[in-house]
């Protein structure tokens, strides 16, 4: 009895553990097991985000998946409260801003005619506009941006062990071990094997391995086509501090910046290349972000760079988008992982979606199947038009 369950869910990041919450939190009776390789989450890529949640998408589905997860995070710390205790995330709603060339607009008006029929409440801005917003800007190269003042930033280490917590508390059971394989019966999902050798059983099995989940499905036959790659992200100082605390802001180039604290982050579109590897690297700052930085924003000039890590996206190579839902030939298989980057702003919908999913065979509050598994088979791809 001790190894069986209902639900075996593999990697207790921020989204194993908010699908673990929304189970049971919407009345789920059954056990469910979840099982974390890294105790501390040292290498798990959601304390290694950079925080941002944003509406600016240009899919239904994504900007439903955003909608639905601001409004959870806008009541995070008293929802989760357990015995009263607030679960601060640090959110702040500072915006999010794409900034353009006279090129990007045309496509940035299509988009804002998208965002709006979807309840957002996105705004062009022209050049000068931008102004209002960072007054430091440069806009010698720029013609205006979509600007989105819901949306910003948040801590999502804390949201993370919000949901831990509160998984825990509802009755979810956290096992501190790496699953090494997936067992299966013809068909049918039956469990998972540790590497310490035991099996676990269940007729359900979620893969929330993030970055390593696409590994541990293609060792059982059930590919999927993700891969991990490294995003690194800068910390810095600068001389002269901003006017205003900046929205998190997309440059043209691919670069993004944003406050952290009194200090600032940034990062920038790296090359693909599939590996695990955790370094980050002061000369790809002074070479790829700097320069943007410093032409951008005239404080950024002088900089003094303070820090910085490395995290791993679970690269979806096909459309960048996540893959939610049962795997077609293996009963009782699901899976939610190839969120590339915008993984943590996605985690309460999706808690949410695959709570429905499971519970009732169907997704309720949100269509979720755009993102089903079978869409690369179909040829029904989820293409965003403004993913980094
Ligand atoms: C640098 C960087 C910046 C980002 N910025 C943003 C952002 O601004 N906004 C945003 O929304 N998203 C962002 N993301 C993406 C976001 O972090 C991820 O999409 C999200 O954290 C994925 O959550 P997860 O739970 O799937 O993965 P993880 O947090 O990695 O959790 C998966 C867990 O599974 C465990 N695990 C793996 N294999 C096994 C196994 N075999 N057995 C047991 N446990 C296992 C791992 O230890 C890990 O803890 C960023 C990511 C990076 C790296």
């Amino acid at each position: 009895m001790q190894n069986k369950a209902d639900v075996l869910i593999v990697g207790g990041g921020v989204i194993g553990s908010s699908i673990a919450y929304n189970l049971l939190n919407d009345g789920f009776t059954g056990r469910i097991i979840v099982f974390e390789k890294d105790s501390v989450y040292e290498f798990a890529s959601t304390p290694r985000s950079a925080g941002g949640f944003r509406q600016l998408y240009t899919t239904d589905v994504n900007v439903q998946l955003s909608r639905y997860s601001l409004s959870i995070y806008k009541e995070f710390a008293e929802k989760m409260a357990i015995d009263g205790e607030k679960v601060e995330i640090d959110f702040k709603q500072r915006g999010y801003l794409f900034l353009a060339t006279e090129e990007m607009m045309p496509r940035f008006s299509k988009h804002l005619a998208m965002q709006h029929k979807n309840g957002v409440s996105s705004q062009l801005l022209e050049k000068h506009g931008l102004l209002d917003i960072i007054p430091e800007l440069t806009l010698d190269d720029l013609a205006g941006g979509l600007y989105c003042s819901e949306s910003g930033y948040l801590d999502p280490y804390s949201v993370m062990q919000g949901y831990i917590k509160a998984s825990k508390f509802l009755g979810a059971e956290y096992v501190y071990d790496e699953v090494e394989s997936l067992l299966t019966e013809n068909d049918r999902i039956k469990g998972v094997k540790l590497a310490n050798g035991t099996e676990y059983y269940a007729p359900i099995v979620i893969n929330c391995a993030g970055a390593w989940a696409s590994l541990l499905s293609e060792q059982a036959n059930l590919p999927l086509p993700v891969i991990p790659i490294p995003r690194q992200i800068f910390q810095f100082d600068v001389g002269q501090s901003l006017q205003k605390y900046l929205p998190l802001t997309m440059d043209p180039t691919g670069v993004y910046f944003r406050h952290e604290g009194e200090k600032f982050i940034a990062g920038y579109a790296e090359d693909v290349v599939r590996k695990i590897d955790f370094s980050w690297r002061r000369s790809d700052f002074e070479e790829n972000v700097w320069p943007i930085l410093a032409h951008r924003v005239k404080n950024f000039e002088q900089v003094k760079i303070t820090g910085g890590w490395a995290g791993l996206y679970d690269f979806n190579t096909k459309d960048h988008n996540a893959i939610i839902g049962e795997y077609p030939t293996m009963k009782g298989y699901f899976v939610a992982f190839g969120f590339s980057g915008h993984g943590m702003q996605q985690a309460p919908a999706v808690g949410k979606g695959l709570s429905e999913l499971i519970r009732k065979g169907k997704y309720e509050t949100l269509d979720l199947t755009p993102l089903r598994v079978e869409r690369f088979a179909e040829n029904e791809l989820v293409i965003e038009d403004a993913i980094y």
